[in-house]
């Protein structure tokens, strides 16, 4: 049985309990600030606005043609880890991997959701709109299901590739397209890469609630302060682009730290904070690993980039 002073916390106190102190609330607060070039002075508000009003705040997250890799990631993160901030103090009424619930059950919840209006609506993966039978949902159209919760959405937002062009699946035969191309006149707040990073989805969420608006978004709806330079702006191997230093045989050790263009690399082309955050708390992330930059935050992506080996420009 529930303890009834849980039902009287703070969105904070209840994060504390999760093990999130202040310390790292305010700190994740910060970081969203200084990434979206807000003054740094308005974090504790955003903290303060935040504890207050992210704990009343529904979240219905819809999957449709994708690999679950967003949900994955959001659930892989840490310091303090994104899905304690989106799990513990939102409130989550819908997600089909996620929910305990299922069956008629979950059915009902996101029925419930739906009624009540006003929730944040979230898509992960994408539509297909060849023929609504390639993506179902509790045996109906998803396609159908999907615009039934976006009328009655607060905000749209698409995480990952898949939910806002169509990603990978639209190389294939579905039709698949990203949710604003089947909600004209609703605007979609995409946030674009293969998969979603967590720091963004937490961060557009901390200033909408905070806010009570969006930040501003670019000519393709992504949050201009994470998708406004190319990634070749700020790689750690831009200085070997600039000599003509371009790896050519992975079995050289002493040229693997050079440039990945004639690897295939679409840095030049793909706009992105990825070499300014990096994956897992800082751990790595595609080029620092070896791996040429696949456009992943780009409309073009996959099909448009294919194949990923190859120098967009040069056909090397
Ligand atoms: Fe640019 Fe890619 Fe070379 Fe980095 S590896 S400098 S992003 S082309």
């Amino acid at each position: 049985m529930k303890n009834v002073g849980q039902f009287c916390e703070s969105g904070y106190q209840r994060l504390e309990r999760k093990g999130v102190s202040r310390r790292d609330f305010l700190k994740l607060c910060t970081f969203t600030c200084a990434a979206l070039g807000l003054d740094l002075g308005l974090a504790p508000k955003i903290a303060e606005a935040a504890e207050k009003n992210l704990f009343k705040k529904p979240v219905i997250w819809m999957q449709g043609q994708g690999c679950t890799g967003c949900s994955e990631s959001l659930l892989s993160s840490v310091d303090p880890g994104p899905e304690q901030i989106i799990l513990e103090l939102l409130s989550v009424r819908y997600h089909p991997t996620l929910m305990a619930a299922s069956g008629d059950q979950a059915v009902q919840s996101l029925e419930e959701c739906i009624a009540q209006g006003k929730y944040i609506l979230v898509l992960e993966g994408s539509i297909p709109t060849a023929d609504p039978r390639y993506c179902m949902v509790e045996g109906k159209p998803f396609l159908e299901e999907f615009k039934k919760a976006a009328a009655k959405a607060e905000i749209v937002i698409a995480v990952g590739s898949c939910a806002c062009f169509g990603g990978i699946p639209k190389a294939g035969f579905t039709g698949a397209v990203g949710a604003q191309e089947v909600l004209p006149g609703v605007k979609v707040v995409n946030l674009p890469s293969c998969p979603v990073k967590p720091d963004r989805l937490v961060g557009l969420l901390l200033y909408y609630i905070s806010q009570n608006t969006l930040p501003k978004l670019d000519n393709l709806n992504r949050p201009e302060a994470y998708y406004r330079f190319t990634l070749h702006d700020s790689c750690y191997r831009r200085l070997h682009y600039e000599k003509g230093e371009f790896l050519e045989d992975w079995n050289n050790p002493n040229t693997l730290d050079w440039c990945l263009y004639h690897k295939g690399c679409k840095g030049q082309e793909t706009y992105t904070t990825c070499a300014k955050s990096w994956w897992n708390d800082g751990a790595n992330f595609c080029i620092y690993s070896g791996s040429p930059c696949a456009g992943c935050s780009q409309p073009e992506y996959y099909e448009g980039f294919a194949p990923l080996s190859v120098n967009p420009k040069e056909g090397k």
